[in-house]
């Protein structure tokens, strides 16, 4: 990252290439969780599937469905890639990792450097929903106990 200039081409690139072409859309199968969320500022749904290990406590796939902005999809398709193979302990701390990142004050490792790309977004405070709504649908998928529990609508409404 020579410049502003270069990482603002970067992050506009990336969010159109995840938009025209995502690479993680549909249902996983099985589906072990699902969730879905609305970013009522924007107009953007979203439903995430995922699947999970034997066990439950590693995610083995994310994928997602839905309508919306660029952002909020390339959101969705870059967060998709980053959770497979993460224990649900750290899914829920990239969540709040991201969280963070989008006011400013933090970034991921260079494991998860993609996610970097979003940085980008927090210059457009209208935007950072849009960003954030995958993430929140996701902590909210994760965090009910059984499918049956996690049919609800998430509204990111009123957070960050
Ligand atoms: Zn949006």
């Amino acid at each position: 990252m020579s410049s502003l200039g270069n990482l603002r081409d970067l992050y506009q690139q990336v969010i159109l290439e995840r938009y025209k072409k995502p690479r993680h859309r549909g249902k996983t199968d099985p589906i072990d969780r699902r969730h879905r969320g609305h970013n009522p500022s924007c107009g953007d749904t979203i439903e995430l599937t995922v699947q999970l290990n034997a066990v439950g406590d590693r995610i083995e796939d994310v994928k997602f469905e839905g309508e919306g902005c660029a952002i909020a999809m390339a959101s969705a398709d870059l967060m998709a890639e980053a959770m497979r193979g993460r224990t649900l302990e750290e899914a829920l701390q990239m969540v709040q990792r991201f969280q963070t990142m989008m006011q400013g004050k933090d970034e991921f490792p260079t494991e998860f450097r993609k996610l970097n790309v979003m940085q980008g977004v927090s210059q457009f405070p209208v935007r950072i929903k849009c960003a954030t709504l995958t993430w929140h649908t996701l902590k909210a998928a994760l965090e009910a106990s059984t499918e049956s529990q996690a049919k609800e609508f998430v509204s990111n409404e009123g957070v960050g």
